[in-house]
C-alpha cells in the first residue's frame, strides 16, 4: 500500500482538515473499556454520504481496510482499529443532521452520526417518542446503535434497534450508495437488505442514514423500585406486572445486591431509597390515560405483589426528577464496575423462565472454581438479558486475575448459557471480543451462510476485517 498516495486521496475526498494522521489519536484508537488500543493509518471524518463513498473508493483503490466508528461506546472491541497501523478509522460523528421528521408517518430520518440522546429530544420536541434508551445514549450514535442492533431498557415494549428502524442508507464495500430510506411499514420486494446491515457491526457496509419509527408520547410514565428476596420472585413479579399492566410495562430491570453495593462504594452521593436486598427491581409503567389513573394501577400492582410476598418493600418515584434518579442508579452500575477495575463481562440472553436456575447453577460453579470471585449481576430481566459479570476477588490485581482465568470463566458461563438454550451475545454484538466464541458455538450451517454473505458483499474483506467472523 502506498501510504502517502492513500492520504492524498483521502484528503481529496474529505478535505485536509478532516484527515488526522500522526499526533494523539487515542480518542478514536482506544475503546470505552480501555481494553483495546489500536493504531490507525489515519482518522477520516467525512461530512456527507458522498464523502463517505469517496473515502471507501479511495481505500478500495489503495487496498486499505476501514473501521467505521460512531460514539466509540461499544463494549466488544469492534469500533477501534487493530494495531497494524494500516487501517483507516472512519468517524461518522460529523454526519449529524436531522434530515426529516414526518409526524403523520411517525418517522424520523437522520444521519448516522447523530447522538441518540439528541434524537430522543428531537422526537420529544415534536410530542413524539423515540423509544431506544441505553446508559450510553449521551455519546453513542444511531449508526452505531443500528450497526450493533442495540437493545437497552425498553426492548420489552418496543423491541431492539432493529424493530425501530424502517430504512437505511448504506455505502457498500464498492463505494456505491444504496438508498433504502423509504419509511414504509410494508415492503416485500425481495431480500431484506436493511435487516442484513442491522447488527453487521460495520463488516458489510457503512450505515450513513436511517429512517426510524416514532411512537406517541405516553400521557404518564411512572417508575418504582421493589425489593425481592430471590430471582424466582423477580420472575414472578414480572409475570404479575405483565398481566396487570400489559404493554404498559416498558421497563423491568434487575440489580443484584453486589451491583448496587459497587454503586454505593463509588458513587456514595447517589440516593438508594430501599434498604439493601438480594435483588432490586426497577419497573417502569407508561400509560396513555392520565397520571392519576396510571398511579392507581401501578400502586395496586405493587400492593398485590406485597400481599403475595413477591416483594418485601417498594418505592414509587413522586416526580420526574425522582424517576430520573432511579434510572441513574441503574445506569451507574457499568461505571461503578469500571471504577472497581477490569472485569469479565457477559452479555447473555436466556428464556426468562430459565434465569433463576441458570444464575444459581453458574454462581455455584464459578465460586467453586474461583474462590473469592465477586459476581456483578444486573440487566434487562424483562427481555431475558442479563449482564452477568465477574470481578476479581477483593484485593487481587484484576489484570493478573483476568489474564490467568478469563478463558476458564467464559467456558463455565457460556457452557451454562448453551445448556439453558441461551445466547452468548444478547445486545452488545461480537466485535473482536467474541469472535472465537462465535466460531466455536454458532452452528456450522449458520456460519457458512454468514461467511457467504460476507464474501458476496465484501469480497476483498475491507470492511472492519477481523470483527464478527
Ligand atoms: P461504536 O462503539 O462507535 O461502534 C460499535 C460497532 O458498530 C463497531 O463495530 C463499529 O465499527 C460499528 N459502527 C459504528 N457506526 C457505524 C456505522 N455508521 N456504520 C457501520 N458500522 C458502524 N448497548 C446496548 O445494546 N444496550 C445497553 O443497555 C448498553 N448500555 C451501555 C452502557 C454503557 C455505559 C456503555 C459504555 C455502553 C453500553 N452499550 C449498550 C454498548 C454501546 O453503547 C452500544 O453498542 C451502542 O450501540 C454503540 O454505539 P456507538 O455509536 O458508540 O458505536
Amino acid at each position: 500500500m502506498n501510504r502517502a498516495a492513500l492520504l492524498d486521496a483521502l484528503r481529496a475526498a474529505v478535505g485536509s482538515s478532516q484527515v488526522l494522521a500522526g499526533g494523539d489519536l487515542s480518542a478514536w484508537e482506544l475503546d470505552w473499556r480501555k481494553r483495546w488500543r489500536g493504531k490507525a493509518l489515519a482518522v477520516v471524518r467525512p461530512g456527507s454520504t458522498a464523502e463517505v463513498a469517496a473515502v471507501v473508493q479511495a481505500c478500495a483503490a489503495h487496498g486499505a481496510s476501514l473501521v467505521p466508528q460512531g460514539g466509540n461506546t461499544g463494549l466488544v472491541g469492534g469500533g477501534v482499529p487493530d494495531d497494524s497501523g494500516t487501517q483507516v478509522l472512519l468517524s461518522l460523528t460529523r454526519m449529524n443532521r436531522v434530515r426529516a421528521l414526518d409526524a403523520a408517518n411517525l418517522t424520523l430520518t437522520v444521519d448516522a452520526g447523530c447522538v441518540l440522546q439528541t434524537l430522543q429530544q428531537t422526537a420529544a420536541d415534536a410530542g413524539l417518542l423515540l423509544p431506544l434508551s441505553l446508559a450510553a445514549e449521551g455519546s453513542c450514535t444511531i449508526g452505531g446503535n443500528l450497526a450493533t442492533n442495540a437493545g437497552g431498557t425498553q426492548v420489552l415494549r418496543y423491541g431492539n434497534a432493529r424493530e425501530l428502524c424502517l430504512g437505511l442508507e448504506v455505502v457498500t464495500a464498492d463505494g456505491e450508495v444504496w438508498n433504502g430510506l423509504a419509511g414504509l411499514r410494508k415492503d416485500n420486494t425481495g431480500y431484506d437488505l436493511r435487516d442484513l446491515f442491522i447488527g453487521s457491526e460495520g463488516t458489510l457496509g457503512i450505515i450513513t442514514a436511517a429512517t426510524l419509527k416514532l411512537h406517541p408520547q405516553p400521557a404518564a410514565s411512572l417508575t418504582a423500585l421493589a425489593a425481592c428476596a430471590d430471582l424466582k420472585q423477580c420472575v414472578a413479579l414480572l409475570a404479575l406486572s405483565q398481566s396487570r399492566l400489559a404493554s404498559g410495562l416498558t421497563g423491568f430491570e434487575v440489580m443484584g445486591d453486589f451491583a448496587l453495593a459497587l454503586v454505593r462504594r463509588h458513587f456514595p452521593h447517589l440516593p438508594q431509597p430501599l434498604a439493601a436486598s438480594p435483588w432490586t427491581v426497577l419497573l417502569e409503567f407508561a400509560d396513555s390515560e392520565g397520571v392519576d389513573s396510571a398511579r392507581a394501577r401501578f400502586e395496586a400492582l405493587l400492593e398485590a405483589a406485597l400481599e403475595q410476598a413477591l416483594i418485601s418493600d417498594a418505592a414509587v418515584a413522586e416526580s420526574i426528577a425522582q424517576s430520573a434518579a432511579l434510572w441513574h442508579l441503574r445506569e451507574s452500575i457499568p461505571l461503578a464496575q469500571s471504577e472497581e477495575g477490569l472485569n469479565v463481562k457477559h452479555d447473555i440472553a436466556l428464556p426468562v423462565s430459565a434465569i433463576p436456575e441458570f444464575v444459581e447453577h453458574t454462581d455455584a460453579a464459578l465460586r467453586a472454581a474461583y474462590p473469592g470471585i465477586r459476581l456483578v449481576n444486573f440487566g434487562h430481566l424483562g427481555d431475558g438479558n442479563l449482564h452477568y459479570n465477574v470481578q476479581a476477588p477483593e484485593g487481587t490485581p484484576a489484570g493478573e486475575f483476568l489474564g490467568a482465568h478469563e478463558h476458564g470463566i467464559n467456558r463455565i458461563v457460556y457452557d451454562a448459557v448453551q445448556a439453558h438454550a441461551g445466547s452468548f451475545s444478547a445486545e452488545h454484538g461480537i466485535g473482536a471480543l467474541k469472535r472465537d466464541e462465535l466460531a466455536e458455538r454458532k452452528s456450522p450451517v449458520a456460519l457458512k451462510l454468514m461467511r457467504a454473505i460476507k464474501q458476496a458483499l465484501d469480497p476483498q474483506n475491507r470492511m472492519n476485517p477481523g470483527r464478527v467472523l
